[in-house]
């Protein structure tokens, strides 16, 4: 790990003309302004409100157009509230097709650690690469992270765990999902859990990390003991081990079952429906000590930049996923997907039958070709899909194998019309090549 050799950006956020004003309007003050910030990348001293989040966010996406894309989420909370994101990487208008580090707090809207650590990564990838970093710069060459600090904004902004309509979001995912007293009316009835669906479905993200508290513990799939260790367990476990270990001796890497047996948690369909290796990471201060903003926010700050820019590392290994190349027509847009069914426990339905719900799970993503010679990499997660112990007949517990549907690979031109389809079979640290002459050639035809 080169991890500790790096230098840090601690540059405040607060522009020069804030500072002024502030000077200006607070004269009695004495001059120690410098003194109250912290050594965070944001010289922050205390927990942000939804409307600094949202300025933080936006302020990076203005200084910094080049590095930082904002995101809206595509459903409004349960009260109207739109949920933000941002988009970090170099170049990062430019479609290029890098694998993604989808990073997420506040799942539970009482856990405000959780999108402090998750905020303040962001600034500090985004200032250290604006600084120059060399190994921050490298690790946003190669990859893109998506951050949304605060996923559960109804919640967040009420200062509970549940969404408005009292459900706990990681406990309405569809995959396992059971109807117990906080899990919703449906699996994925909340606009907030479909947010992190759709975030998910429609890029590669090779590491998903949800950040919790309050716990010592990086958990990974599965939820419950009757599903039987993960496919990839040893991956898992690998990365969750390092997280673990960047957070201290004390902290534990282990399958969220044998914490304590959930359903309808995030990770267990993310990890199911991509192959991306999801993990819950849970931070809270040692037993005794008062959880406080200093705590659990400025004490753990380092530990958690370390932890994150392992996640970071991972999700940009080339042996952690898989790459689909060759060569399309500039100008192509280039789409894959896959659609297939996924399924809750078994449950009491209302037609007096005990059986699992279906829904569908559908995955695609979008490659604009740019450059002048059509040739492409896309970093993408592997074609082969662990098969779930939830399925039609019940809970099939310790599966083994892989799905091995193919992506289905279209070139297109702009206007969406499919010049060429190809299944491509890709698995993990694979690199498959696709021949698109097909495409090249109906491109070019009605063009000229
Ligand atoms: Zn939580």
């Amino acid at each position: 790990m080169r991890l500790t050799d790096q230098p840090r950006s601690k540059r405040r956020l607060v522009v020069a003309a804030a500072a002024a004003t502030l000077a200006l309007t607070v004269v009695a003050v004495p001059p120690t302004v410098g003194a109250a910030e912290s050594s965070l990348p944001s010289g922050n001293t205390e927990y942000r409100t939804l409307a600094d989040y949202e300025a933080d966010m936006a302020e990076l996406a203005t200084e910094h157009p080049d590095l930082v894309k904002p995101i809206t989420l595509p459903y409004a909370t349960t009260s109207g509230r739109t949920v933000h994101g941002i988009e970090i990487s170099r170049d990062v208008d430019v479609d290029n097709g890098k694998p993604v580090f989808v990073n997420v707090g506040m799942h539970h809207g009482n856990e405000f650690p959780s999108g402090e650590l998750t905020m303040e990564f962001a600034i500090d990838l985004v200032e250290s690469a604006a600084a120059g970093d060399p190994y921050v710069t490298r690790l946003l060459d190669e990859a893109r992270v998506v951050v949304v600090p605060v996923v559960n904004v109804d919640g967040f902004v009420r200062g509970r765990r549940q969404t408005d309509t009292n459900t706990d979001m990681n406990r309405n995912y569809g995959l396992g999902w059971l109807p117990i007293s906080t899990g919703g009316a449906a699996a994925w009835s909340e606009p907030e859990t479909r947010n992190i669906e759709w975030l998910l479905s429609t890029r590669q993200a090779t590491v998903f990390n949800t950040q919790h508290t309050c716990i010592q513990v990086v958990l990974y799939p599965p939820l419950q003991l009757e599903a039987g260790p993960a496919q990839d367990v040893d991956r898992l476990h690998a990365l969750a081990s390092q997280v673990a270990a960047a957070y201290g001796p004390n902290y534990k890497a282990l399958p969220s079952a044998e914490d304590y047996e959930t359903t309808g948690e995030a990770i267990d369909w993310a990890y199911f429906a991509t192959r991306g290796l999801s993990i819950t990471t849970e931070t809270c201060p040692d037993a005794g000590v008062a959880r406080t903003y200093q705590t659990q926010v400025l004490d753990v700050y380092d530990e958690h930049r370390q932890a994150a820019f392992t996640m970071l590392e991972t999700a940009a290994d080339p042996a952690e996923h898989a790459v689909i190349a060759g060569q399309a027509p500039k100008d192509a847009v280039l789409r894959i997907t896959k659609s297939f069914d996924m399924y809750t426990s078994p449950y009491l339905q209302a037609d007096g039958s005990t059986r699992p719900s279906s829904f569908t799970t559908t995955l695609t993503d979008d490659l604009d070709i740019a450059s002048r010679n059509g040739k492409f990499e896309w970093s993408v997660n592997p074609s082969y899909r662990p098969i779930p112990a939830y399925q039609a007949s019940g809970v099939e517990g310790n599966q083994t194998g892989f799905y091995t549907e193919p992506w289905i690979l279209t070139c297109e031109r702009p206007d969406g019309t499919v010049l060429q389809t190809v299944p491509v079979n890709v698995d993990l640290g694979e690199r498959v090549t696709v021949d698109l002459k097909e495409c090249r050639r109906e491109f070019h035809r009605d063009r000229s």
